[in-house]
This record gives C-alpha cells, sequence and structure tokens, in this order.
C-alpha cells in the first residue's frame, strides 16, 4: 500500500510500505477520505505538536473517513464494510476522563497521525472503538470534515449555548472558522466573520456569515460595537492565532463568552479591563466526546450542514507534496485525500 511520510523539513515522500495488520480489538480501515490539518504542519517544519519523541516517521492523518476491511481478534462492535469516521484519541482507556469519553484529556493520550500511522494512506488500523459510524447520507468527504472541524465546532456551539438571540463572531475563517460559521448559524445566531484574507471572507459569506470585516481594513472590535449598536458580542470563537484574542476579549459583551481553538504558543492580556470588569468567560475548545458522535453526525445530516464546502481542494495521496505545499501556503481551504 501507499502512505504519505513527512521524511524531513517541507518533504513529503509517498512510500511503498505493507498492509498493517489488525490486532486483538483493532480493525484495518481502507481510507476514503482523509483531511489535512493545520496541526500535520507542525511536523512538515519540523516541530513537534505532542511529544513524539521516538522519532520514527510516522504517517500523519488523523481527520479519516472509510471502510472497514479486515477484523482483528475478538472485534464485535463493527463488521466489515461498515462506513466510519476515526476518532483521533487513543487512551488508558481506565482513567476518569477516558471513561466520561474525553479521550483527549487522558494522562496517556496519543494521537493517530501523530505517535502512531495515521490516515494520509491506503490503509490504517485503530481500535474498534474509535470508529464512529457514518450516516447513510454522509459522504465521505464531508465524514472526514465532521471530526476535527465539524466535531469541535458543534462541540463549542454547544459549550457557548449559542442560539437564536446571539451574535457570534468567528475570528479567522480558515477551516475551523468556517466550521464555527456553518455550526453557529445552524444553531441559529447572526454571524460575524473577521479575517486578513478577502477570498476566505468570500467562502466565510458564501457559508452563511451575515457580516464579515476585514481586519486589514479598520478596526474589526469597533465594527463589531457598531453593528452590536454598542453591546459588544454575545460570544467569540477565535480561530486565529497571536493576537486575535485580544479582539475577541475586546469586542465580547458583559457576561460574554470567549472560546479559543486556534493553537498559539503565548499572548498578552489584560485581564483587569477585558475580563474581570466584564466578567466574561474564557474557554478552550479542542475535538470533542466521543459519546457526543451520534449527535453531531445527526445535526449535520439533519440541518443539511455544508461541510464539504470547506474542502476546497482534493488530491489523489499519490500528489501528496503538492497537497501539502499548496496548504502550507495558505493557498486552500482544507484539503482532503480522496480515494475513488
Ligand atoms: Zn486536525
Ligand atoms: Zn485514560
Amino acid at each position: 500500500m501507499l502512505a504519505a511520510k513527512i521524511t524531513g523539513k517541507e518533504t513529503v515522500k509517498v512510500v511503498e510500505t505493507p498492509i498493517p495488520v489488525p490486532g486483538k480489538g483493532e480493525v484495518l480501515i481502507r481510507m476514503r477520505a482523509s483531511a489535512l490539518c493545520r496541526s500535520d504542519l507542525y511536523r512538515y517544519h519540523g516541530e513537534a505538536l505532542f511529544d513524539e519523541s521516538d522519532g520514527a516517521v510516522i504517517t500523519p492523518g488523523h481527520e479519516p473517513c472509510g471502510v472497514v476491511e479486515q477484523l482483528g481478534e475478538g472485534v464485535d462492535k463493527v463488521k466489515v464494510g461498515d462506513r466510519v469516521a476515526l476518532f483521533l484519541g487513543l487512551g488508558c482507556g481506565v482513567c476518569e476522563h477516558c471513561l466520561a469519553g474525553d479521550v483527549i484529556l487522558c494522562p496517556k493520550f496519543n494521537c493517530i497521525g501523530f505517535q502512531v500511522d495515521g490516515a494520509h494512506a491506503d490503509f490504517m488500523v485503530i481500535p474498534q472503538e474509535n470508529c464512529l459510524p457514518l450516516p447513510d447520507s454522509m459522504s465521505f468527504v464531508t465524514g472526514a470534515l465532521s471530526t476535527d472541524v465539524g466535531g469541535t465546532l458543534y462541540t463549542t456551539c454547544k459549550r457557548l449555548a449559542v442560539n437564536g438571540s446571539m451574535t457570534v463572531v468567528v475570528f479567522g475563517v480558515g477551516p475551523m472558522g468556517c466550521g464555527g460559521v456553518l455550526m453557529a448559524k445552524a444553531f441559529g445566531a447572526q454571524v460575524i466573520a473577521v479575517d486578513v484574507d478577502e477570498k476566505r471572507l468570500a467562502l466565510a459569506r458564501e457559508l452563511g456569515a451575515d457580516q464579515v470585516i476585514n481586519a486589514k481594513d479598520a478596526s474589526a472590535v469597533a465594527q463589531i460595537q457598531a453593528w452590536t449598536h454598542g453591546k459588544g458580542a454575545d460570544a467569540c470563537i477565535v480561530c486565529a492565532g497571536g493576537n486575535t484574542l485580544n479582539d475577541a476579549l475586546d469586542c465580547v459583551k458583559k457576561y460574554g463568552e470567549v472560546a479559543v481553538i486556534a493553537e498559539s504558543s503565548s499572548c498578552t492580556i489584560r485581564p483587569s479591563e477585558q475580563f474581570i470588569r466584564k466578567l466574561v468567560s474564557l474557554r478552550g475548545c479542542w475535538y470533542f466526546n466521543r459519546a457526543d458522535w451520534q449527535e453531531i453526525a445527526d445535526f449535520i445530516v439533519s440541518r443539511n450542514i455544508a461541510l464539504e464546502k470547506i474542502s476546497t481542494h482534493t488530491f489523489g495521496l499519490r500528489d501528496a507534496d503538492q497537497a501539502f505545499s499548496l496548504f502550507d501556503r495558505h493557498l486552500t481551504q482544507k484539503v482532503v485525500f480522496v480515494w475513488e
């Protein structure tokens, strides 16, 4: 089979490698769609996102969708031919967080595509518990986008209690932010999208944003204050790094909430003015609880949420080098590897 490997700084090679054999409790997945993610680019640029100390050349890819091809010993929860999206986290299975479905909080958390071979390959093995049943009407590309993008933003909106009386500002409309626009709209909110890229803002508008603001041209905070008649945004979803968090804290209303999704190493805020005297809540949001998958998938299908529109480019795996390069240079929204 073929697998894409990051073999050096900004170098991706597609290599021939043996089809893995599913062990006890594991299944072999024939890949049908596997989305690229900004977090794949840490390793592409020679940096680590999680602890990846063993130095092995792991196959990246943690937003997969495919078909169960073969069962390992003792597998009884899925069968050959099942269409599945894959949950990215591998936990110990017995700690309080694993038992609660919050595998991402497990002290022994590992991620497919980082510590073990991931999905940018013709096949991969994964524990049966990580298989998330795909609704019949959901395409493989939508399935792949329903995990990291759809699942994270659905969970974020739910935690923010987004509803039809709220104005929600999404800062940064790359793939995650576009997911935020789609989800916040589906929850009924008025949505303002902020970015510095006109093309991204155009897509955000197409996805339903009621207002778009190019933060390059004018102060986003001032425009949001004007749009909300001086009250401020009810909630902000921060999908861009750097100083964007400051804009969110500045434009959110008293008692408002700010959710942070974009990974970012540091940023200076003004706690008294931005937080304390506005009684603002700030929350980190990352991926979703495994038990919520059915609810997430049902929501996406029943509301006809157009996640696939975020996938502006699809590639065969053989063109992985080109796919990574375009994605890295921000010339695409979501890039998805697809198999016919
Ligand atoms: Zn991802
Ligand atoms: Zn655990």
